[in-house]
């Protein structure tokens, strides 16, 4: 089984999202919780979240990788904004459970010259806060490329936000394909050694989810510009190699890749040309 899917347009809501990801090729898809500059989120509305989930059902869909806005800031050095940023993470717990057992996605936050460890420690009192033992989502923290002061350079900054969160089983991890290239690990060469240095960091049984984009720069070069699959440094093979390792096989793969429709269904259609079904 694989699942593979795009970032898709919140606006028209969640039952015109599963028509989209389905007319794409696609069996999951990301959405921004909303706008992806922050601000107020849409209504829920009922009916629609009904229909959608018999869309997916009837389509077997696989995990939905939910986004959480750029705007949101765990660590941020002013306390209005952590606040702010508490209060939206909240809240889109809340909105969550309209469609249970998904993936809530976010960049763990960048910590603004307060230095990694004070990222850290604010991101997990935040998670420690807002986390509930009842909530059915599972919380991936994004894997960055290590620009500016982002927290989650490296597999060690996301291993000691899991280490301080309660909850661990709440939590997950979301490899972005371009993100830990750029971060300076070598997945074109060296696929299964950055698997197996995952593995002994942070635990393969926390990678839940993969952005699968290809990357304008080389590697280890902390920029973060994501390319269509095979037109980057990373290449097509190597691609290709995240795409059918036994080690990531099953997961959501979401494209975030600089695309249209057109080119996102080639994407999809090449993904699972790349399957064995
Ligand atoms: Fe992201
Ligand atoms: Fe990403
Ligand atoms: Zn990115």
């Amino acid at each position: 089984m694989y699942y593979i899917g795009n970032h898709l347009s919140t606006s028209k809501g969640y039952e015109a999202m599963g028509k989209a990801a389905l007319k794409l090729g696609g069996n999951t898809f990301a959405f921004f919780t909303r706008n992806p500059r922050g601000g107020k989120a849409k209504e829920i509305n009922e009916t629609d979240i009904e229909n959608f989930l018999k869309i997916a059902k009837e389509n077997k869909f696989g995990k939905l990788v939910a986004h959480a806005p750029y705007t949101m800031n765990l660590c941020a050095a002013k306390e209005d904004i952590r606040n702010f940023s508490r209060e939206m993470i909240a809240d889109d717990m809340r909105r969550m459970e309209y469609t249970p057992n998904n993936y809530y996605n976010f960049h763990p936050g960048s910590h603004v010259g307060q230095g990694a460890e004070t990222g850290i420690k604010l991101i997990a009192d935040a998670l420690n806060d807002i986390l509930t033992k009842e909530q059915t989502t599972t919380v991936l923290l994004e894997t960055m490329a290590g620009k500016g002061t982002e927290v989650g350079r490296n597999f060690e900054e996301l291993l000691c936000i899991i280490d301080m969160v309660n909850l661990k089983d709440k939590l997950g991890v979301c490899f972005d394909t371009c993100h830990v290239w750029d971060a300076g690990y070598d997945i074109v060469n060296n696929l299964d050694g950055v698997l197996d240095e995952f593995d002994k960091i942070i635990g393969l049984d926390k990678l839940l989810a993969v952005h699968f984009n290809d990357s304008m720069n080389d590697c280890g070069t902390h920029k973060d510009r994501h390319a269509k699959i095979g037109q980057g440094k990373i290449g097509l093979e190597a691609m290709k190699r995240v795409a059918t390792h036994p080690l990531l096989v099953g997961k959501p793969f979401i494209l975030e890749t600089p695309n249209d429709d057109e080119g996102y269904a080639e994407e999809i259609s090449l993904f699972k040309s790349w399957q064995n079904i």
